[in-house]
């Protein structure tokens, strides 16, 4: 067995607790000062002040088991991040496609121009297996210094059953060889390929019949997740493709009312999705669902931020009742970035969340989000050892310093997995 105990924490942040936290529970951090964490093997096994703890318990090698210590004088713990919505596999980047809407040119100069999803799909087409796993292992290496601990990723670049299978195949490879735990989520309907142009409906049928029994056969994916929106699928393709997935084994996840208010969070509610994302233009009625339901209402300001969209009401979603959970929607065009630290500054400067519910929002809802709730998301006994150090002796500093790295340690299953230079 091995023992890792976490001493002399400034400012413990267990979150505590194994269900989405909704409304005005979303602040509740259950916050200890000088507190203690030990992990046995990969497992929490307490929880609490350094002064309930028998001295015993910490310093004794016991059984030939020695206890590694790390002091915490002056920092911060808390439960690993989960980043619960990217895209992060895929082949290529769009940084000229960035450059042209920097320059002021539309969305249908830069589809013109050879941009836009096409272009992904393209390149992760071309990408072979080898070159898709590397990026993705450097961009989980990248994610795990900011404190990620698990993420979610798609499919969804391929829009063909080869390249999609490509896609969660390489997910299930990097999930084997990678601390950062994976979940994947099948995306097939992400967008109508070009061959099946006006034919949407038809598609959706190609992927039921052709590719999703692959996908649950090979066990490649969780979740089944759609691009619900005006020129895209509609509410009523949707609730088609979701309902046959849902019937088939998976659970359900909807890219909902992210342009157009289009009831796709009503939708996600209906069919009893496990999360809705997106939601920039989400209506009264749809907060209203989300806020009566178990569906996790995800939020991913970044993307917002960089297509210089209005940002998400969450404020509203919050005081209304809804469990929100925040994600980086990490993809090569409308959000080029996973960066955590930015996530933060902008849930807090432009979504006025405060830094309690932005916590929330990254751990047990992350995790509801993921339905990895009984096990990640809160610091508890009997959850997984997966936590970060902060350098700094409070949790106020997260948003202050504006995008700013503070993780100083990660543990993951109760091993230390990243030291900051
Ligand atoms: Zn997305």
């Amino acid at each position: 067995m091995s023992r890792l105990a976490l001493i002399n924490i400034e400012q413990l942040v267990p979150v505590s607790g194994t269900a989405p936290k909704r409304g005005k529970l979303m602040m509740e951090l259950n916050i200890i000062t000088n507190g203690c964490v030990i992990i046995e093997d990969s497992i929490i096994t307490y929880v609490g002040t350094m002064n309930d703890l028998s001295e015993d318990i910490v310093l004794n090698n016991n059984n030939g088991v020695t206890t590694k210590i790390i002091d915490c004088s002056g920092k911060t713990v808390l439960p690993g991040f989960i980043d619960s919505h990217t895209h992060f596999v895929f082949g290529g980047y769009r940084e000229q496609e960035f450059k042209m809407r920097l320059a002021g040119e539309s969305y249908m100069d830069i589809l013109k121009a050879g941009g836009g999803i096409f272009s992904s799909v393209n390149m992760t087409r071309k990408a072979e297996f080898d070159e898709l796993y590397h990026v993705g292992m450097n961009r989980l290496n990248h994610m795990l210094s900011m404190g990620v601990t698990t993420v979610e990723g798609k499919s969804g670049y391929g829009l063909d059953k080869d390249t999609e299978l490509k896609q969660l195949k390489v997910m299930q490879e990097l999930n084997k060889e990678h601390v950062v735990d994976i979940v994947s989520t099948f995306l097939g309907p992400h967008s109508v390929p070009s061959d099946y142009k006006g034919r949407g409906k038809e598609y959706i049928d190609f992927i039921i019949n052709e590719v999703l029994p692959i996908v649950l056969e090979e066990n490649l994916a969780e979740f089944a997740d759609i691009f619900c929106e005006k020129g895209v699928f509609s509410v009523e393709e949707s609730k088609y493709y979701l309902l046959k997935a849902k019937k088939l084994g998976l659970k359900c996840k909807i890219h909902a009312d992210e342009i157009v208010s289009l009831g796709g969070s009503e939708l996600a509610v209906q069919v009893g999705a496990t999360s809705a994302d997106h939601l920039l233009a989400v209506s009264d009625q749809g907060i209203k669902d989300l806020a009566d339901s178990d569906t996790i209402a995800t939020l991913l300001p970044a993307t917002a931020f960089s297509l210089d969209e209005p940002f998400a009401k969450a404020r509203k979603m919050i005081d209304s009742g809804c469990s929100v959970a925040l994600a980086s929607d990490f993809n090569p065009g409308s959000c080029p970035t996973h960066s955590i630290p930015l996530i933060i500054s902008l849930s807090a400067l432009k979504m006025h969340m405060t830094i309690e519910e932005i916590i929330t929002a990254l751990t047990i809802n992350g995790a509801c989000a993921l339905n990895k709730q009984n096990e990640i998301g809160s610091l508890e006994i009997g959850k997984k050892g997966d936590m970060i150090i902060l350098n700094k002796p409070s949790i106020d500093f997260m948003a202050y310093h504006l995008g700013m790295n503070l993780v100083e340690q990660v543990i993951k299953n109760g091993k230390i997995v990243w030291i900051s230079k």
